[in-house]
């Protein structure tokens, strides 16, 4: 039967494939894709758990004491039918067959296909026995871990052989999942929780892949295998659709590729208006493999290396100042002279470090985690490897030309923290000899705090680049990850649009340089209005440029500008801007 799942549409585009379900509520295992040649190993594998587990069950049920209630007996060989039965590892086999599951992956699978079909009986007893299948299923991957032992599994790697395109539907990803995902296979990502500017939305962002999150239900009423459209501009997920509307959606899907084909060409023409600003179109990144991308999408820097992500899925275990250096160096070296922002490690709020998903975050540890020890705060919290990452940049600089960003800032004692550990870390790599150049430091503008205090600020700082996710967030008092408040995320907010302003207005004043750097600045909607405020330098994910681009060549920032009082001073300022600068794009085209 073919249905809709609305959602909340982060990232643009259509997607069509099979729906793969992964980190069930019930059992959390690792997702990986087995190579071709390895397949019946992997079902050897499953077997043999499956094995252990009847040898183990049998033996406890022959060692059963005399006096035992013989329900215990007649539970046991319950148990042990459910382990023969062809739809348990049957099933399971199949799915690694077909799909190159892993076998935990194919069991997990196989789980959520079985449990379905339990708790759709009528009969009491039968629908009751889906705890004995989960219990069952825990055990064999207590089996298969234990054959596993300790050693490393390689998760989603690229050589996946099957046939079908594959969208990845969730309850929720943690943003180190994310980044593991991030050089797979899928090719759209489906979520039951987060908004607009969630970690998730902005990592399928960068992987340039159709996203809907905030679906509320879509992990619970999609099923593994379905076909499923992702349609990432109206934020609508098909479920089965029938062979028309697929027809519609593939038209659509070669229409949107053959947009990118053709924005893809301008690549090499220079972002300079009508009326001849030149612009600076930076990259936003999350690894150094990223700034690759960056070069290609014709990126005249980095504007924000994320630098968080190198400090995930380590198990504890932080990155030493040589990998760290591995990795600002690499980005610098990848990018040939230009600019590369790194920010200082942004933790915390929805980017924990470990594995842990925002509900978890929220419920188990801390109750309000975006105004938590996040970004800089947990930095200064942990001085030694705050000066550990600042030398790591530092010596990057030796490279080419490094800039060293701030996230979270809101306190002028925090700016003098941060100048006194860049002096010791200078001292520190002069003694030790490690070279490095002038490194201009920059601050965040996320909280409206720092918006508010700006000019105080600037005295202490080269630069600053507005984070509209969080100033939208902390200025709204609007969790950017909770879907439940997700309609009342505003950018278009009188009191966002007036803080943004004053900032560019006050840091060009200053005769500082500003950038946007959130998800506004890569988003066309929003360029003519940032150009209106005097914007000059955005940054966003590499796939974006080419669209902000197109935007720009048709701009006149004069005539932008002079429209821009009207749509601050609107009750409405979005149809204002609808309005006014239609009306001065209009005039544009007339004097061109
Ligand atoms: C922002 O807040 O706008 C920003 C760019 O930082 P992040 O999205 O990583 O919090
Ligand atoms: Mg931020």
């Amino acid at each position: 039967m073919s249905f809709q799942v609305f959602g909340i549409a982060v990232s643009r585009g259509v997607a069509i494939g099979r729906a793969v379900l992964v980190a069930s509520s019930r059992v959390d295992v690792a997702h990986y894709f087995v190579p071709p040649g390895e397949i019946q190993a992997e079902i050897d594998r499953l077997l043999r758990a499956r094995d252990a587990v009847v040898h183990e069950l049998a033996t406890l049920k022959e060692e059963l004491p005399e006096d035992a209630p013989h329900e215990l007996a007649a539970l046991l060989d319950v148990h042990l039918m459910l382990l023969h039965d062809e739809a348990f590892t049957g099933g399971a086999s199949q799915w690694i067959v077909e799909r190159h599951y892993n076998a935990e992956w194919a069991l997990s699978a196989q789980l959520e296909v079985l449990a379905r079909q339990f708790d759709e009986m009528e009969d009491d007893y039968l629908r009751e026995r889906k705890a004995d299948l989960e219990q069952l299923v825990e055990r064999v991957l207590g089996a298969l871990a234990q054959e596993q032992g300790d050693a490393p599994t390689p998760v989603t790697p690229r050589d996946f052989a099957g046939e079908d395109p594959l969208l990845l539907v969730a309850a929720d990803i943690a943003p180190a999942d994310m980044i593991q995902f991030k050089r797979s296979v899928f090719r759209g990502f489906i979520t039951d929780i987060g908004g607009k500017t969630s970690h998730t939305a902005i990592v399928a962002r960068s992987m340039d892949i159709p996203a809907v999150v905030g679906t509320r239900e879509a992990s619970r009423l999609i099923m593994q295998d379905d076909w499923v459209i992702i349609d990432g501009d109206a934020g609508t997920v098909i479920v089965n659709p029938s062979p028309i509307v697929l027809e519609e959606y593939r038209f659509r899907q070669r229409q949107s590729e053959l947009e990118r084909a053709r924005l893809g060409r301008l690549r090499h023409t220079p972002a300079v208006t009508l009326d001849g600003e030149h612009i600076e179109l930076h990259a936003n990144i999350e690894m150094p493999a990223d700034a690759e991308a960056a070069v290609e999408s014709g990126a005249t820097g980095v504007g924000l290396f994320r630098s968080e992500f190198l400090f995930m899925n380590r198990d504890g275990e932080l990155p030493s100042e040589e990998e760290q250096f591995a990795a600002y160096k690499a980005a610098v070296v990848a990018m040939k002279g230009m600019p590369v922002t790194i920010r200082t490690v942004d933790v915390g709020a929805d980017k924990p470090l470990d594995r842990l998903s925002i509900n978890e975050l929220r419920h188990e540890h801390v109750l309000n985690p975006a105004m938590g020890l996040r970004a800089i705060r947990w930095s200064l919290a942990e001085p030694s490897m705050f000066r550990q990452q600042l030398r790591a940049i530092y010596r990057a600089s030796a490279f080419g030309k490094v800039r060293l960003l701030i996230p979270m800032v809101a306190h002028l004692s925090e700016v003098r923290q941060i100048l006194d550990a860049v002096r010791k870390v200078q001292q520190q790599l002069t003694d030790a000899g490690h070279a490095y150049t002038r490194v201009e430091l920059g601050v965040m503008i996320e909280i409206p705090a720092a918006a508010v205090m700006l000019p105080l600020l600037l005295r202490h700082v080269d630069f600053v680049s507005i984070g509209t996710n969080d100033l939208i967030q902390y200025t709204l008092a609007i969790d950017r990850a909770d879907e439940a408040v997700a309609h009342l995320y505003d950018p278009w907010h009188p009191a966002v649009l007036q803080l943004i302003s004053q900032s560019i207005a006050q840091a060009r004043s200053a005769g500082k340089s500003v950038s946007v750097c959130g998800e506004m600045a890569g988003d066309p909607v929003f360029t003519e209005l940032l150009l209106a405020m005097g914007l000059r330098s955005f940054s966003m994910h590499p796939s974006q440029i080419p669209a902000v681009k197109q935007r720009i060549l048709r701009a006149d920032s004069q005539r932008m500008a002079v429209a821009l009082p009207r749509i601050l001073e609107s009750e409405d300022p979005q149809a204002a801007a609808d309005k006014e600068l239609a009306l001065a794009r209009g005039g544009a085209a007339a004097v061109h």
